[in-house]
Protein backbone atom coordinates (compact mmCIF):
# COMPACT_ATOMS: atom_id res chain seq x y z
CA UNK A 1 0.00 0.00 0.00
CA UNK A 2 2.59 2.39 0.93
CA UNK A 3 4.38 1.35 -2.37
CA UNK A 4 1.84 3.06 -4.33
CA UNK A 5 1.93 6.15 -2.28
CA UNK A 6 5.81 6.24 -2.31
CA UNK A 7 5.79 6.30 -6.08
CA UNK A 8 2.88 9.00 -5.93
CA UNK A 9 5.34 11.13 -4.19
CA UNK A 10 8.64 10.13 -6.08
CA UNK A 11 6.36 11.69 -9.39
CA UNK A 12 5.07 15.19 -7.37
CA UNK A 13 8.86 15.47 -6.72
CA UNK A 14 10.12 14.98 -9.70
CA UNK A 15 7.67 17.18 -11.48
CA UNK A 16 8.78 20.10 -8.55
CA UNK A 17 12.24 19.65 -9.21
CA UNK A 18 11.73 19.78 -13.27
CA UNK A 19 9.36 23.11 -12.69
CA UNK A 20 12.18 24.54 -10.28
CA UNK A 21 15.12 24.15 -12.80
CA UNK A 22 12.99 25.95 -15.11
CA UNK A 23 12.17 28.94 -13.22
CA UNK A 24 15.87 28.93 -11.94
CA UNK A 25 17.40 28.63 -15.32
CA UNK A 26 15.02 31.37 -16.37
CA UNK A 27 15.46 33.87 -13.27
CA UNK A 28 19.36 33.44 -13.63
CA UNK A 29 19.43 35.41 -17.06
CA UNK A 30 18.02 38.23 -16.54
CA UNK A 31 20.01 41.19 -18.51
CA UNK A 32 21.96 43.28 -16.58
CA UNK A 33 24.20 44.95 -18.68
CA UNK A 34 26.82 42.19 -18.50
CA UNK A 35 27.60 39.07 -20.06
CA UNK A 36 26.58 36.40 -18.11
CA UNK A 37 29.76 34.60 -18.53
CA UNK A 38 32.99 36.51 -18.76
CA UNK A 39 31.26 40.03 -17.19
CA UNK A 40 31.85 42.21 -19.58
CA UNK A 41 29.72 45.02 -20.08
CA UNK A 42 27.33 44.30 -23.17
CA UNK A 43 24.47 46.25 -25.15
CA UNK A 44 21.14 46.63 -22.88
CA UNK A 45 19.12 43.62 -23.36
CA UNK A 46 21.83 41.26 -24.11
CA UNK A 47 22.78 37.99 -22.22
CA UNK A 48 26.20 37.48 -23.20
CA UNK A 49 28.71 39.06 -25.57
CA UNK A 50 29.23 36.86 -28.25
CA UNK A 51 27.91 33.01 -29.15
CA UNK A 52 31.40 31.53 -27.99
CA UNK A 53 30.04 32.93 -24.30
CA UNK A 54 27.20 31.65 -24.51
CA UNK A 55 28.15 27.87 -25.50
CA UNK A 56 30.43 27.83 -22.78
CA UNK A 57 27.65 29.71 -20.05
CA UNK A 58 25.09 26.59 -21.35
CA UNK A 59 28.61 24.40 -20.96
CA UNK A 60 29.46 25.22 -17.44
CA UNK A 61 25.82 25.33 -16.31
CA UNK A 62 25.21 21.97 -17.55
CA UNK A 63 28.73 20.73 -16.15
CA UNK A 64 27.35 22.11 -12.07
CA UNK A 65 24.16 20.41 -12.90
CA UNK A 66 26.08 17.41 -13.67
CA UNK A 67 28.09 17.23 -10.03
CA UNK A 68 24.66 18.50 -8.46
CA UNK A 69 26.07 22.13 -7.88
CA UNK A 70 23.15 23.83 -8.52
ZN1 LIG B 1 31.35 37.28 -22.54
Amino acid sequence: MSDIADRADWRIEKDLQNARAHIGKQAMLDSDGRCHFCDELVAHGRLFCDVDCRDDYDKEQAALRRVGAR
